[in-house]
Parts: structure tokens; C-alpha cells; sequence
């Protein structure tokens, strides 16, 4: 990996060579989360923006020179990246703005956004030749890694709360992985995957920890840059719970920034949920991510609940460095939100997607951003993940015998004639 400079410890800033740790730094233990430096001038003698739009690799992999991994290293062959990033005219103009759009990373193979993460987690596993890779979740992380890990045939241990909706669960077990359900919160399912990699020597891919997780979130960044043509948005809208997307976009923008192919650096807004919100606290009071303490989080969004942000360096430095904030929203508006989204822009999202659309609603109610601006919200999972918050967000169907009559005062009691005239 030449063009890897280092791995830095965001706590100390000492710099180690790739090879010389695995995870964390030493002298920080569990809280000395790096960061991967990159030599920018080699990267730009094999990647630009003219050598992408000859590129047809609509993955990740498009940005391999910009990634992690040994030139050579065989990646999953499942498709990851490169979803969709649709113009939402009518979301815009019911929230009296000009421009916004919404990335569905509902659309990835395991359907979620971190696929991104686990699919480099397998490129790394296999490097260091792991006999196991293991993860905690909330269900996400581990549904991602269990596809990868099937689409490659290697073994794989998740733990997850067991509170996890059954759809996550499903998941895992399709594909085939040693699954076990935690009595406990997500924060103990990490704890204890943490001490059973050490145990048995397996490849630790928990997020805010593998230093590598945030560099395949930060593809969604250089994805949203390319797809609008190097100009970058001015704000992204990303719900939060490690924050270890927000601050993977945050890589991903100081690659480009860094590399001079975007001019200005977009603010990052992280949306949290008001019943798992330490870093909005955070953000709000001035606290030093080393000064948080775990709460004890609930919310309908299971996705971003966390008592303590594992990557919460890296989550406090993307906002506050891009001049963005941290919004928080109410698990009803985060409900709201679901059939809100699907219903403006055609994205089924999970709770946690969509609670991103709830903070841009949020934020316009509260005058933080300009008409004008170009905005991007980031839906993070489809909405086929969590059906029974779906449900509980929208009204029941009609039932009907088998009945033309009963048809016909559905027509007339829903107004369908009309509405479908005025089409
Ligand atoms: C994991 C996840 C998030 C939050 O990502 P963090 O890195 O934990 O902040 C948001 N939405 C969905 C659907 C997720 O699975
Ligand atoms: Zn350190």
C-alpha cells in the first residue's frame, strides 16, 4: 500500500506504519481510533476526474486508488456503490427550496449503506489472511458483512442486540453466519465481539475501532461529488449514530478537497435521534468527543441508537469543521418521515434513512439553511428492513368482500375519480 502514508491517532497524532498496527493505537487503547493518511501526489498519478468518466465500473472499486487496499487484493463481487442519486423536485418545493436530492443507498446489495464498510472489511480480512471476520450491530453492519462474507465463502461471527428487527436477523441467518443474539444493548454486543476477536483472533470489523470502516463511508461522498459533477452540494443531511458515516463523508470530502477536485467543502448536517442523541449534546454544550459519557438511548430508529458513539472523534470534527451542525428529531417526526419520503421522491426508506429527511424538515423549520442552497439527503437503508415501523406510520388498507359494490364506495369515499382527473 504506497500510497498509505500512515495511520494516525486521532487523540495523540502519533503516526504509525500500516503494518506496524492493527487497529487502534497503543498508547490510547480502545479510544485511539486513527485515521488513514494518504500520499495525495501518488493517488493523482492514477486516478482524476477524466480518468473516471472513461471508467465503467459503476462500484466502489472505481475509487480503488483512493482506498486502503493492496493494488492486487481481489474484491467481493457484489455490486456496492453507485446508487442512485435521484433530483427531488417535489421534496424541495414542499419545503420551499430549490434544489434537493436524495441518495438511496436503500439500494445496495444487503440494503444498506454499510455495505460500503464491510465490503472493504472482506478485502481486508482475506489480506490478513483471517480464518473469521466478526462485527457487532444494530443489524445493519452485520447483514452487510454476512452477504459480503457469502458472496467470498468466508466465515464470518456476528453479534447483535436482541432486539433487532426480525427482517436484520432473517438476514444474517440466510446467509449463512454464526449469528448470536445479544441479552443486551448494542454497546455490550460490541464490547463483547471486542473481546471475543481478541479471544479467538478473529478480524474485528466494529465500527469506530477498524480504522478501515470509514474509508469505504467515505465512497458515498466521492459518489455524490462525481455524480454532480465535481460541483460539490452545499450541505448533506446524514442521520447519525457511531457517526461513523458522517465522518467517513467528511474523509471522503478532504480526499477530494485535498486532491483539488471539488472547490468548496460541503457542511456536514448529522441528524440524531432526540432519544439517541449524545453527540447533538455534545455539539451543542462544547464537549471534547474524550469528555462524552454513555446515556442510555431509545428510539424507533435502531439503526443510529447508540449510548456512546464509537467513532465520535471522527463524528464532532466533520461537523464542527465544516461549519454544519447536529439536529435532532423526535422519534414521531422520524415516523412522519418515512411515508413523507416515500411519498415525494418514490424512496422507501428504514426509520434511521429517513430520519434524515425528518432533520432537513427540521432545519428549513428553523430558517439553518438558504433557499438556494443544493442539498443532498442521504437515505441510509431501505425501508423493507423495519416493516412494523413502517406500518405504524401510515393508515390501514382497505378490506373488502368480493364485491363491486364495495369497490365503489371506496371510490367515492376516497375521492379517486376526482383526484385521478385532476392528474
Ligand atoms: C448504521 C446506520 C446509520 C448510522 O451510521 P453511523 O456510522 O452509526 O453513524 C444510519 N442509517 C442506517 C440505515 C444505518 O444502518
Ligand atoms: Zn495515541
Amino acid at each position: 500500500m504506497d500510497h498509505v502514508r500512515a495511520l494516525k491517532c486521532l487523540i495523540c497524532g502519533r503516526e504509525y506504519r500500516p503494518d506496524e498496527i492493527e487497529y487502534v493505537c497503543p498508547l490510547h487503547g480502545d479510544q485511539g481510533i486513527v485515521d488513514v493518511q494518504y500520499d495525495y501526489a501518488s493517488i493523482a498519478g492514477r486516478i482524476s476526474p477524466r480518468t473516471l468518466a472513461k471508467d465503467r465500473d459503476y462500484t466502489i472499486w472505481r475509487y480503488r486508488p483512493l482506498l486502503p487496499i493492496e493494488p492486487t487484493s481481489p474484491v467481493p463481487p457484489l455490486s456496492v456503490g453507485w446508487t442512485p442519486l435521484y433530483r427531488a423536485g417535489r421534496l424541495a418545493a414542499g419545503l420551499g427550496l430549490e434544489h434537493v436530492w436524495v441518495k438511496d443507498d436503500g439500494r445496495q446489495p444487503s440494503a444498506s449503506f454499510k455495505d460500503r464498510a464491510s465490503a472493504i472489511a472482506v478485502v481486508k480480512g482475506r489480506e490478513r489472511k483471517a480464518r473469521i471476520i466478526a462485527t457487532a450491530s444494530t443489524g445493519n453492519a452485520a447483514a452487510a458483512l454476512a452477504a459480503l462474507c457469502a458472496s467470498v465463502s468466508q466465515p464470518n461471527v456476528i453479534f447483535v442486540p436482541e432486539s433487532a428487527p426480525p427482517a436484520k436477523i432473517a438476514q444474517l441467518l440466510v446467509f449463512g453466519s454464526t449469528v448470536i443474539l445479544v441479552r443486551g444493548s448494542y454497546d455490550d454486543a460490541f464490547a463483547l465481539c471486542g473481546q471475543a476477536c481478541q479471544e479467538f483472533g478473529w478480524y474485528n470489523r466494529n465500527t469506530g475501532y477498524n480504522p478501515y470502516m470509514s474509508e469505504g463511508k467515505k465512497t458515498a461522498a466521492l459518489e455524490i461529488c462525481e455524480q454532480l459533477g465535481w460541483d460539490a452540494p452545499d450541505r448533506i443531511f446524514v442521520s447519525v449514530g457511531d457517526g461513523c458515516i458522517i465522518g467517513g463523508l467528511h474523509k471522503g470530502l478532504r480526499d477530494l478537497t485535498a486532491l483539488g477536485w471539488i472547490g468548496r467543502m460541503p457542511k456536514l448536517m448529522g441528524v440524531q435521534a432526540a432519544g439517541s442523541a449524545a453527540l447533538y449534546d455534545a455539539w451543542k454544550n462544547g464537549t471534547a468527543a474524550s469528555d462524552m459519557a454513555p446515556i442510555h438511548a431509545r428510539t424507533v430508529a435502531d439503526s443510529i441508537s447508540a449510548d456512546l458513539p464509537a467513532d465520535r472523534i471522527k463524528a464532532l470534527a466533520a461537523v464542527r469543521e465544516t461549519g454544519g451542525a447536529y439536529i435532532k428529531v423526535s422519534d414521531d417526526d422520524i415516523l412522519a418521515a418515512i411515508p413523507a419520503l416515500a411519498r415525494g421522491a418514490g424512496v422507501f426508506a428504514e426509520p434511521a434513512g429517513a430520519a434524515a429527511y425528518a432533520g432537513l424538515a427540521k432545519a428549513v423549520a428553523e430558517s439553518l439553511v438558504d433557499p438556494s442552497e443544493r442539498i443532498v439527503v442521504l437515505a441510509t437503508g431501505n425501508g423493507l428492513k423495519d416493516i412494523a415501523s413502517a406500518r405504524k406510520s401510515v393508515g390501514e388498507p382497505y378490506v373488502v368482500d368480493k364485491d363491486l359494490a364495495d369497490v365503489r364506495r371506496i371510490v367515492d369515499e376516497a375521492s379517486l375519480q376526482q383526484s385521478i382527473g385532476v392528474e
